[in-house]
Formats: C-alpha cells, sequence, structure tokens
C-alpha cells in the first residue's frame, strides 16, 4: 500500500460526510493517523471502522467547531492520542444561501460563527503543534471565496474571509516552516445544500446539481492529498477547482 504519509497525524475537521470523510479516507489510505471531528459521532463512528477494515489508522472526536471549548479540547485530544500534529484540514462549514432582502441573521452568525470564527480558532489551537512538527494548515474555501454570486452574501462573506485569513497566515508561519494551501471547489455533490433555510435557493441548488455533472467529494480528496504529499518546500498556496460543467 501506497505510505506517503507514514508516521504523520491529521485532523479533518466536518468529517461525518462530503468532503471531509472522503479527504480522511484519502489521507489514511496512504498512510497517515486520521483524527476525524464533527458533531454526528454515529457517522465518525461508521468512518472510523471503514479506515481500520481498509488498514488504516483513525479516532473519531465529537466537536462543535462553533464552540470554542470543543476546538481546543478537540486539538488536545488528538496531541494526547498520537503526540503530534502534522496536517490540519479545516473543512467544516455551512452554506445557508438567501438574498440579501431575505436573510436570517441566525443564518449569518451560524455561517460566521463555524466556517470563519471556527476555522480561525481551530487553527490558532493546532498552530503550536504545526509549528513543532513543520506541519500543513488546509482551508476549503470555495468559488464563492473568489466570486461572490447574489444569493450567496453572507457565505461569499466568510469564504472571502477564509482566503484573506488563509494568505495573511501563510505570511505569519512560512518562516517556520509551516504550509498553507486555501482549497475553492465549485459544486461538489455533498450534503451541502440540505440546510438551506430559503426554500428558493435549496430548489435552485437542487436544479443545478440535477442538470450538471458535479465534482465528487473523493475529486476534492484528490485536490488535498495532491498539496500535503508535496516535498517541503512545495508550499500550494491555493487550488480553485470547477466541476467542467461549471461557468
Ligand atoms: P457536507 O454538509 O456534506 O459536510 C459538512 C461537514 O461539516 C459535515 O461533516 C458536518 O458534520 C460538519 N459540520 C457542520 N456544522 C458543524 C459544526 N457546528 N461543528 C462541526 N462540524 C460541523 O458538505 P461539504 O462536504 O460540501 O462541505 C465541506 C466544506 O466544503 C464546507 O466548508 C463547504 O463550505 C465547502 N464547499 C463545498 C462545496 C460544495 O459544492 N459542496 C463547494 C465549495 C466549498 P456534522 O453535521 O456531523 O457536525
Amino acid at each position: 500500500s501506497n505510505s506517503t504519509l507514514t508516521g504523520k497525524v491529521a485532523l479533518v475537521t466536518g468529517a461525518s460526510s462530503g468532503i471531509g470523510e472522503a479527504t480522511a479516507a484519502a489521507l489514511a489510505a496512504v498512510g497517515a493517523k486520521v483524527a476525524v471531528a464533527a458533531r454526528r459521532i454515529d457517522r465518525l463512528a461508521t468512518l472510523v471502522s471503514r479506515i481500520e477494515k481498509a488498514g488504516g489508522t483513525a479516532l473519531a472526536i465529537e466537536a462543535d467547531i462553533a464552540k470554542g471549548s470543543d476546538i481546543t479540547a478537540m486539538v488536545d485530544k488528538v496531541v494526547s492520542k498520537w503526540g503530534r500534529l502534522d496536517i490540519l484540514v479545516n473543512n467544516a462549514g455551512v452554506m445557508l444561501l438567501a438574498p440579501t432582502a431575505e436573510a436570517d441573521l441566525d443564518d449569518w452568525r451560524r455561517m460566521i460563527e463555524l466556517n470563519l470564527i471556527g476555522l480561525m480558532g481551530t487553527t490558532k489551537a493546532a498552530l503550536p503543534h504545526l509549528k513543532a512538527s513543520k506541519g500543513h494548515v488546509v482551508n476549503v474555501s470555495s468559488v464563492a471565496g473568489r466570486v461572490a454570486n447574489p444569493g450567496a452574501s453572507g457565505y461569499a462573506a466568510t469564504k472571502f474571509g477564509v482566503v484573506a485569513f488563509s494568505e495573511s497566515l501563510r505570511r505569519e508561519v512560512y518562516a517556520d516552516k509551516v504550509r498553507v494551501t486555501v482549497i475553492e471547489p465549485g459544486l461538489v455533490r455533498t450534503e451541502l445544500g440540505d440546510h438551506i433555510t430559503n426554500e428558493e435557493f435549496k430548489a435552485g441548488l437542487e436544479h443545478r446539481l440535477a442538470t450538471m455533472e458535479a465534482l465528487t467529494a473523493e475529486d476534492i480528496a484528490n485536490a488535498i492529498l495532491y498539496a500535503v504529499c508535496q516535498p517541503p518546500r512545495v508550499n500550494v498556496n491555493e487550488i480553485l477547482i470547477r466541476p467542467t460543467d461549471q461557468e
């Protein structure tokens, strides 16, 4: 079996479905020990058994990334279990689309607390360990972190924020040999749209998914794997990846 990341420890947030789940499986398949975090512990347990059956090593951690105390406990659990942290994949996120005029402030708060503050807080908590290991931070932004579409004002604000945070972080930590990669996927077939509260935008996303060949979660996992498997001198800063069918 491929052992590119043997000896490395990874933490993937939002690993109970979609991109996070596929990324955790992909990292484990090339030898990393992988901690998988999210709120749905049953789904994480299923993923851990799947990884273990394939010969990998994994640990499930129940964590709400919108809660500061869960974030520090999560990072502590990984480091106390395996003694180090090499790769942090900040993937947990929600996309609550709505036009600004109709937007629910609680939806905006939820996105900012998870997509932005949660990602930033997790990065801060992990940073001492990543400096010690000359590690790698992978932040999952979006095409919406580069192109702000109508109906995505709140979501795009968080994903542009992730891009800005990542660039500032990169310049703070490159001298410590810590690498920073931002991933910007276009439309990927996952559970992301299930949580949209605006019916028109929820139906619109379902229509787009039904009428185009979207990316798979594994396509994004492959992009992340490419970035983290490069030699230490190579810092893949950004990967913008759309389905061929997407404008
Ligand atoms: P999914 O909805 O399938 O996955 C989202 C993950 O985030 C789940 O594991 C969910 O787990 C977790 N999550 C949600 N809320 C919390 C929370 N409060 N604390 C911890 N974990 C949480 O969607 P995707 O796989 O598509 O999304 C992953 C990332 O990719 C997101 O950041 C999204 O913005 C981004 N992205 C997705 C695109 C797409 O088209 N699908 C395009 C561009 C970017 P649980 O509910 O168990 O906590």
